[in-house]
């Protein structure tokens, strides 16, 4: 059983809900999963750092952007791999480039064109839990890309793709998807089930609770996703 499990910025918001996402995927490890974890930088990490290089350069170059606001996510991969290893768990982190995400050269909105899983599959294989940092890759020159707001969805789809993961789950701050934002409108329905056309409607209207690459990826390999709450425990929706 391989599962590939990402973790929203308010998922890993501060040192207790790393370790609460720690002690769910070293629970896994321990039934004998595989376990790939994606995460995001941690809470608004990614706005505070946009709002401090603005202060800066207004108009500073997309590379430079890209090498600084990876390292939110970059930060965040290093911290969950120790909070496993607290746990007593042999873990591994590994920047988007080092997990062989590969894209184009379009700083702050690339495109995967594609996934070599090897060095992945060699640390599952010595029984690490690998942690990768999401939202970035490496382009052809071998310099840092971002994957566009909300990116680290798209990272753990095609992470679950190029590894033929059985599962990939999206944990986030909410239950799952809903008819419409929950946080606005606290009689918003849930969602058991929604399919990929239907979701990439929603999220052209404005619900962010998924990148909308990260949909595409999922409906174009057939994955299904799983959205559902870091928190409560809670059913959330399968996607697909
Ligand atoms: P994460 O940090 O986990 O990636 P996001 O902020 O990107 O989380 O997405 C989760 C947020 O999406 C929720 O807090 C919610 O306010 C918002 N959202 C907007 N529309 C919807 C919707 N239709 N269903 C669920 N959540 C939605
Ligand atoms: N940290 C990035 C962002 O805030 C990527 C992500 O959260 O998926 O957009
Ligand atoms: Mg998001």
């Amino acid at each position: 059983m391989l599962i590939v499990q990402k973790y929203g910025g308010t998922s890993l918001q501060d040192a207790g809900r790393v370790r609460t996402a720690a002690r769910r995927i070293t629970g896994l490890a321990q039934q004998g999963a595989q376990v790939v974890v994606v995460v995001s930088a941690q809470g608004d990490m990614t706005d505070k750092l946009i709002e401090k290089a603005a202060q800066l350069n207004r108009r500073g170059s997309a590379r430079e952007m890209d090498a600084y606001l990876a390292a939110g996510e970059q930060m965040s991969a290093g911290l969950m791999t120790m909070a496993i290893g607290a746990f007593g768990y042999a873990a591994v982190s590994l920047t988007g480039g080092q997990a062989g995400i590969h894209t184009d050269g379009v700083h702050g909105n690339a495109r995967i064109l594609r996934v070599e899983p090897e060095r992945i599959q060699k640390e599952l294989a010595e029984g690490k839990v690998v942690v990768v940092a999401g939202f970035q890759g490496v382009d052809p020159e071998g310099d840092i890309t971002t994957l566009g707001r909300g990116g680290s969805d798209t990272t753990a789809v095609a992470l679950a793709a190029a590894l033929h993961a059985d599962r990939c789950q999206i944990f986030t701050d909410v239950d799952g998807v809903f008819d419409r934002d929950p946080r606005i409108y606290p009689d918003a329905t849930r969602f058991g089930r929604i399919g990929y056309d239907k979701m990439l409607s929603l999220i052209e209207n404005g619900a962010q609770v998924l990148h909308d690459r990260s949909v595409e990826l999922a409906r174009d390999h057939g994955i299904p996703i799983e959205v559902l709450s870091a928190f409560t425990g809670n059913p959330g929706t399968i996607v697909g």
